[in-house]
C-alpha cells in the first residue's frame, strides 16, 4: 500500500467521472456554470480501467465513482464492469444525488457495483428544492428503495447542513435509523472554489457539534460507536436501539487530514492530491505514451506530494475547481 510523506497509507481512488450535474445545489454548482467538459475531454471507459488498474498495482484497494452525477455517463455500465473485473479491488462504490438511481440500481449490481451513498439533504419536499434548484424528493426517494432492493447495501445517505434551508431537519433525517439498517451522514460545509457556493459555504456553514445537540434534543442521547477503519471520516454513533448509525462528518471543525487515504482523479484525467488544495499531476500525456507503468510512476509520485492538509483555518482554499468538478 503506498505510504505519502506523512506515513498516511494511501489506498482509495475517487475518480470523478463527469463534471456536470442534473442538480444545482445552492452550496455546489453555480446555476450558470460554465458548459461541462464535451466527450473528448472526458476520460474513456479503457483509459479510466487503465488508471484503475495502475492504482491497484500499487497497493490501492478501493475505488468510489462520483461527479459531478456519474449516473449522467451513458457508459458508466461498462466503467462499473470493467472496474469490477479487475482483480485486488476490494470496493467498488457510486456517490449520486440519486435521481436517476431508480432505473439503474439492478443494472449497476449486475455490473458489479457493491455500495452507494446518495445525498439527501432533508425529507421536507419544499426545502429540498430550494437546496437543489433542479429534481425532486420522489426521484430520490424511489432511488433509495430501488437502491435497497436491488443490493445496493449498506445504504448510506450524505446530508449537507445548511444554515436557513435544512439545519432544522436533522432530527428527522436522522429518525430513519430508528426503523432501518442505513447510515445518515451529516457532512459540514467546506468552501471551494472562489464563487457563490463557496461565499454560501462560508456564510451558512453550521458545525457537527450543533447538528448532534439538535438531534440529541429531539431524539434522545447518541451511543458512540468504536472506530473499525481509521480512514472513515465520519465519527459515527447510534440512537438507542436504532437500526442504522448516524455518522458526523466535520472537515471544517475537526479536520480529518491526518488519517486522509485518498487520491482523486478528475473528469479530464488529473491526479487531484487534496480536496481542498489546487495541486494536480496529468496522466493523460502518461496514459498514452506509457500505458500502466507510466500512470503508476505518476500516482506514486502523487502520493509523495500530498500536501498535509488543508488550510480552510488561515482561509485558503482551493481555487481552480468546485465541488462538482471534484466530487467530495
Ligand atoms: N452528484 C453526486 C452526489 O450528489 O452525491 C456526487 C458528487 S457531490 C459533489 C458529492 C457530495 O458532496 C454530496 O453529498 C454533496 O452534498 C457534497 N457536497 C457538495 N458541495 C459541498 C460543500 N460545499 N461542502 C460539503 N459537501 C458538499
Amino acid at each position: 500500500m503506498p505510504l505519502d510523506r506523512f506515513r498516511r497509507e494511501i489506498d482509495f481512488l475517487r475518480i470523478s467521472l463527469v463534471d456536470y450535474c442534473n442538480l444545482r445545489c445552492v452550496y455546489c454548482m453555480p446555476l450558470n456554470a460554465r458548459r461541462p467538459l464535451s466527450g473528448p475531454s472526458l476520460l474513456t471507459p479503457g483509459e479510466i480501467e487503465l488508471v484503475a488498474r495502475a492504482a491497484i498495482g500499487v497497493g490501492f484497494r478501493k475505488i468510489r465513482l462520483t461527479g459531478g452525477e456519474p449516473t449522467l455517463r451513458h457508459d458508466l455500465l461498462e466503467i462499473v464492469e470493467r472496474l469490477a473485473a479487475i482483480p485486488g479491488l476490494r470496493d467498488l462504490a457510486l456517490t449520486t444525488n440519486g435521481i436517476l438511481l431508480s432505473r439503474l440500481a439492478s443494472s449497476l449490481v449486475r455490473a458489479g457495483l457493491r455500495r452507494v451513498n446518495i445525498h439527501v439533504d432533508t425529507l421536507n419536499p419544499q426545502r429540498l428544492a430550494q437546496i437543489m434548484r433542479l429534481g425532486t424528493f420522489g426521484e430520490i426517494w424511489e432511488g433509495i428503495m430501488a437502491a435497497e432492493a436491488a443490493g445496493l447495501t449498506p445504504i448510506k445517505l450524505n446530508a449537507v447542513v445548511t444554515r436557513g434551508f435544512n439545519d432544522e431537519d436533522v432530527a428527522e433525517l436522522a429518525t430513519l435509523t430508528r426503523e432501518r439498517p442505513w447510515h445518515v451522514r451529516f457532512i459540514e460545509l467546506m468552501p471551494l472554489g472562489v464563487g457563490e457556493p463557496a461565499a454560501l459555504s462560508r456564510a451558512k456553514f453550521v458545525p457537527s457539534a450543533e447538528t448532534e445537540s439538535r438531534i440529541v434534543a429531539a431524539l434522545g442521547p447518541l451511543v458512540p460507536l468504536p472506530v473499525s477503519d481509521p480512514s472513515d471520516e465520519s465519527r459515527n454513533s447510534r440512537l438507542i436501539g436504532g437500526q442504522g448509525t448516524i455518522g458526523f462528518i466535520s472537515p471544517v471543525s475537526r479536520p480529518y487530514c491526518g488519517t486522509c487515504n485518498r487520491m482523486r482523479l478528475t473528469a479530464d484525467g488529473k491526479f487531484h492530491l487534496c480536496l481542498l488544495n489546487d495541486d494536480e499531476l496529468d496522466v493523460r500525456q502518461a496514459l498514452a505514451v506509457g500505458g500502466i507503468p507510466a500512470v503508476a510512476e505518476i500516482l506514486l509520485r502523487a502520493v509523495g506530494a500530498k500536501p498535509t492538509g488543508h488550510r480552510l483555518h488561515v482561509n485558503e482554499t482551493i481555487e481552480r475547481r468546485e465541488m462538482f468538478q471534484l466530487g467530495g
